[in-house]
This record gives structure tokens, C-alpha cells and sequence, in this order.
């Protein structure tokens, strides 16, 4: 029968208790979500900043709803090299490229990459085992030889980068690890990347907004990888991604990025509020230093249990369970205790290490945090 590995694969995914379902969310802000009519506190959210909310529509360049067409026809308008611009002056890039998310800009970044007529075309990405799925279909669309490095492990990063033979090398890292919270070394990584003739591409995701004294993400670190990418959805608290890099790059892009050729331009009101929430983020020193505070003393109040969160600085810091099962009992209890938390389960994390994605923003008291700790230390 047709199509019947589908009736299969549901059944497999039940049967292993990696079902996975959408949740129905009546309101949300960053510290607070109601389910069902319950509200619970929210420990599960990326609006690290808390600028999801409080937009201030006065303010929108545009409220045109659509851009009517691709960018290469009549959908880029001034909103959009706006943004680009602001982009570009704030993180110090020559040139920008906008895409409706930033799974589409990884993705098809990459696979445009390495797609060359050259005869001759010899290429390698070598991508940190813990890369977003983003990153990896991108990585295996194009015509590249595919290498994966343990993650954040120089040594072993070195001796791939020696024993692969390519005209051109490209590494792939995240700036912070969705789900491990923990950084990249990226001044080690571009040091070898320049002493293996190797170009950079950092995924800023969950760094942007958020990470180095400017808030600013990978740049801070006085580091400028050939490409950076960012998306909005996260401490920008809207929709979008941006790709960054020289002019010649992303005039590159341009011709031979598919997405961006035969997609439509993003939506000029979700531009504007781009720009809104971009210009909001490089303001928002006081909630940055907010977070930075939260975040220690959630450390602070683990350090004091028996719990061992993945080492990490950042917003997301993650308790371990190990199986399935037991990450899932423990989000149950929690809900009964009035704390909302994702259980990350594999394929997105490596088996045996299902976890609860705890996330800390500006928003959250201090008695919320201290509630959430003795909370975790009753569950596990
Ligand atoms: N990269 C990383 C590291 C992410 O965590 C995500 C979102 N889960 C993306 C890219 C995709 O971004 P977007 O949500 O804008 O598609």
C-alpha cells in the first residue's frame, strides 16, 4: 500500500515515547505561560530579553502586510535595506541578506555554498557534532564532503582539518549551543580556521541579543566570521534571519541562494518590527545585565543541591535525565508544581541524554528562580 512507512513511522515513534505533539498556548510572555487555563511560571522560552512583548507599534516603518513578490522582482523594499543596513553598522558587516527564518537561511546558505559548476570544485564543511539540524541539512545538501568534529574539541577539529584534502574548507559552529547553553571557542576556531585556509559560518542564534559586552554575540569577541548568521526569533523576540558578509558573498547569494531567489520577501510589517525589536536590543543594556544576574543566581542556587546542570554561562542551562521516560515524568511533575519547562528528547539530543532545556530571562524574580531550583530538587 501507498505511503504506508507513514501509518509505521507514527506507530514507531509512539511506541518509543518520542511522540511529539504541539502544545496549545493561550497567552505567553517570557516569564509567565497559560495552558489549558493554567498558568504556569515559563522557564521554556527564547525571549531572552523579554522583547517579545511591550512592541510599540507607534513606531513601525511599514504595516504593509505583504511584499508581493521575491526580492529579485519587486519585493525589496526600503524596510528591508533598512534593516540590512542597521544590521551591518551594528555587527560590522558589509552586506546582509534577509530570510524568512533562520532554518532557511542555514540551510540554504550552505547548500549554495557548495554548489559550484567548477570542474575541478573541491570542497569540505566540517560542522561541530552538536550543530542545529539547520545546519547539518544545509552541510549535506551542497556538494561538499561532509566532516563532523566532537563538539567543541579543537584537537579533534585540528586533525580533521589536516587530513581532509579541499580547495575549500568551511567550519560551522554555533556562537551558544541551543541545547547545551555552552559557547563555542570561537577565537581558537578562527585561529585555526585561518592557519588551515579555512573560512568560518557562526549560526548566532541564541548569541545574538544576548552574549559579550555589547550584547552583540560572536563579533564581541573581536572576531568576524566570513559568514554570520542571526535570527530574530530569539532575544530579537520576532521572526526573520539575516546572513552576513562581504559584499562579494552575498552578491554571490544573491544569484545562486534558491531560497532566497523563490521565496517572497519577508513581510514588510515583520521587517519593520524587525528593525523596531533590533533597535530595542541594542538599547537593552538594563535587561541584559538582568539576565546576566538571573542566570548566576540560578548557578548559584544548583551549585548549592545535588543537581548538575551541562556546564554553561548562558540563558540555557539544561539538567540532564537520561532517558526519555524520566525527562518526561520529571516536566510532568513540574507541571503539577506550576513550572513550565521543554523536555528535549532525542533525535534532537544525543540518546541517553534527554533533558529538561531550562531557560532564564530578564523577566524572571528572583523568587521565581528560587522557586524553580527547590522545585527541580523535589522532581529528580
Ligand atoms: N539555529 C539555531 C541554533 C536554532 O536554535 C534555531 C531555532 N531553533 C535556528 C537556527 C532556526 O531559526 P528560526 O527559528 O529562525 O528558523
Amino acid at each position: 500500500m501507498s505511503f504506508s512507512y507513514i501509518t509505521q513511522a507514527l506507530a514507531t515513534r509512539r511506541a518509543e515515547g518520542l511522540f511529539r505533539q504541539r502544545v496549545l498556548v493561550e497567552h505567553a510572555c517570557a516569564s509567565r505561560i497559560t495552558i489549558a487555563g493554567e498558568q504556569y511560571l515559563n522557564f521554556a522560552s527564547n525571549d531572552y530579553l523579554g522583547l517579545a512583548t511591550k512592541l510599540d507599534a507607534t513606531q513601525l516603518v511599514s504595516i504593509e502586510a505583504g511584499s508581493r513578490s521575491s526580492a529579485l522582482v519587486t519585493g525589496y523594499l526600503s524596510v528591508h535595506q533598512q534593516l540590512e543596513r542597521q544590521l551591518c553598522g551594528a555587527l560590522g558587516y558589509e552586506a546582509a541578506l534577509l530570510f524568512p527564518s533562520g532554518f532557511a537561511a542555514n540551510t540554504s546558505t550552505l547548500k549554495a555554498l557548495f554548489t559550484s559548476g567548477e570542474k575541478q570544485f573541491s570542497a569540505a564543511v566540517f560542522q561541530d557534532k552538536l550543530n542545529h539540524a539547520s545546519l547539518i541539512d544545509g552541510g549535506l545538501a551542497g556538494n561538499a564532503k561532509f566532516v563532523r568534529f566532537n563538539h567543541n574539541d579543537l584537537n579533534h577539529l585540528r586533525s580533521r582539518l589536516e587530513k581532509t584534502k579541499a580547495n575549500n574548507k568551511l567550519i560551522v559552529t554555533e556562537g551558544v549551543f541551543s541545547m547545551d547553553g555552552d559557547t563555542a571557542p570561537i577565537v581558537e576556531i578562527s585561529k585555526l580556521a585561518q592557519s588551515h585556509s579555512s573560512w568560518l559560518m557562526v549560526d548566532d542564534a541564541h548569541a545574538f541579543g544576548v552574549i559579550g559586552e555589547n550584547g552583540l554575540g560572536t563579533v564581541d569577541t573581536g572576531i568576524r566570521p566570513e559568514i554570520l548568521v542571526v535570527t530574530f526569533g530569539k532575544a530579537m523576540g520576532c521572526q526573520g534571519a539575516a546572513v552576513l558578509a562581504s559584499r562579494q558573498v552575498i552578491e554571490y547569494l544573491v544569484q545562486f541562494n534558491r531560497e532566497f531567489v523563490y521565496t517572497t520577501a519577508l513581510s514588510p510589517i515583520m521587517a519593520s518590527v524587525a528593525l523596531h525589536q533590533l533597535n530595542r536590543l541594542l538599547l537593552a543594556t538594563e535587561p541584559r545585565d538582568k539576565l546576566s544576574r538571573n542566570i548566576a543566581y540560578f548557578k548559584k542556587l544548583i551549585s548549592a543541591t545535588k543537581l548538575s546542570t551541562i556546564p554553561s554561562d548562558t540563558a540555557i542551562q539544561p539538567l540532564v535525565f537520561g532517558t526519555s521516560e524520566n525527562v518526561i515524568a520529571a516536566q510532568n511533575k513540574l507541571k503539577q508544581k506550576g513550572i513550565w519547562v521543554g523536555a528535549i528528547r532525542p533525535p534532537t539530543v544525543p540518546q541517553n541524554t534527554a533533558r529538561l532545556r531550562i531557560t532564564i530571562t530578564a523577566e524572571h524574580s528572583t523568587q521565581d528562580i528560587e522557586y524553580l531550583v527547590s522545585a527541580l530538587v523535589e522532581v529528580s
